[in-house]
């Protein structure tokens, strides 16, 4: 785990779920961020994992071309 890990910024995209994970499990946060390093290894790796697992582009700003050919493939086979 990185310790920089610990004061990534509010706005990043999983904050919220490192910031639900930290208060679930009761962690002692520094004041000023949203979750212990643990959460937010934690929340990013689960991220990661949902990108992988259902082959979505990394980047949020990635060609829509992609997503078309991927919202097709998944409706041919279910028709
Ligand atoms: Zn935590």
């Amino acid at each position: 785990m990185h310790a920089a890990l610990s004061t990534l910024p509010t706005d990043h995209p999983v904050a919220a779920v490192a910031q639900r994970l930290c208060e679930d499990t009761s962690h002692t946060v520094q004041l000023g961020t949203v979750a212990c390093g643990d959460c937010w290894e934690q929340a990013i790796r689960t991220d990661q994992q949902v990108v992988l697992e259902f082959e979505l582009p990394a980047d949020h700003d990635a060609d829509p071309l992609s997503y078309d050919g991927l919202g097709a493939t998944e409706s041919s086979r279910v028709a």
